[in-house]
């Protein structure tokens, strides 16, 4: 009897909490809408206009995205919590339109990658000369340094490398992207046998350009360096970078790749 009795205590426990549970509204949170992860966006406000441009339409963009796919989208312009920041606390990072300038978040954004962190860089994220003077950066990219750009922008035909892969699966096999200032890499990083060429400027596009023209040469838009949990995505200059559908589905999926991916620590 006693037992029966404690029985049936657990299971009136049991249906009045469920009913709490639904009438208090958090029913979902215990299912669908628990965060896949949380981001951390890195943008900056002294940068050239057609950047400030990119980071405030990113921003907007991403903010709808995480509302939609469920992840966590913060935002940043202390480019300082780079020094110590852990992939525990963001899995996922961007660079919007920078990129470090000091040593400590330079060391900290190593620190973080080889820890595990997910990184997405956009346009300007990636750009390195021999002025920036930071070579675990260089490797980091897949050996790429900036080469050319076409000037002004323009729009351009686009070809996916790889179908299958998580980042482009769904997209159609070329499309036309919305305008942008391409930049052109020596060595292409597509030399690097870590990395895995996503998508690249088709080179029907040539001669690209009318200031500053680009008449040959490979040109890698979107890539991964399979040692790292990291893309980066060329696109990111001026008005219009957010509203191509196929363009959008392609940040969409990175995002949702690196944040959801099982993370590669301990490589290196
Ligand atoms: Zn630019």
């Amino acid at each position: 009897m006693k037992r029966d009795g404690a029985s049936g205590l657990g299971l009136s426990l049991r249906v009045i909490c469920g009913v709490a549970v639904m009438t208090l509204g958090l029913c979902a949170g215990a299912n669908a809408q628990t965060p896949k992860f949380k981001a951390l966006a890195f943008y900056s406000l002294n940068v050239e206009p057609a950047h400030v441009q990119t980071g405030n339409e990113g921003l907007a963009f991403f903010k709808e995205l995480a509302a939609k796919d469920h992840f966590v989208f913060d935002t940043t312009t202390d480019w300082d919590k780079l020094d110590n920041l852990e992939p525990k606390e963001y899995q996922v990072i961007l660079w919007v339109n920078d990129f470090p300038h000091t040593e400590a978040q330079r060391a900290g954004f190593q620190k973080y990658m080889e820890h595990g962190g997910g990184w997405l860089g956009l346009h300007i994220a990636g750009y390195n000369d021999e002025s920036t003077k930071w070579p675990w950066f260089v490797d980091f990219l897949g050996g790429a340094v900036f080469y050319t750009n076409n000037w002004p922008v323009q729009r351009a035909k686009m070809t996916i490398d790889d179908p299958n892969h998580p980042v482009t699966k769904g997209l159609p096999a070329s499309y036309l992207a919305p305008s942008n200032e391409w930049y052109q890499w020596k060595p292409s990083p597509r030399l690097n046998k870590d990395v895995k060429v996503l998508v690249t400027l088709d080179p029907s596009n040539y001669p690209i350009g009318v200031k500053d023209v680009i008449t040959k040469g490979d040109m890698p838009i979107v890539w991964t360096n399979t040692k790292y949990r990291m893309l980066y995505m060329n696109q990111g200059h001026g008005e219009n970078v957010f509203g191509n559908e196929v363009q959008n589905k392609l940040f969409e999926n990175a995002i949702l790749w690196l944040g959801t991916e099982k993370a590669k620590g301990g490589h290196r």
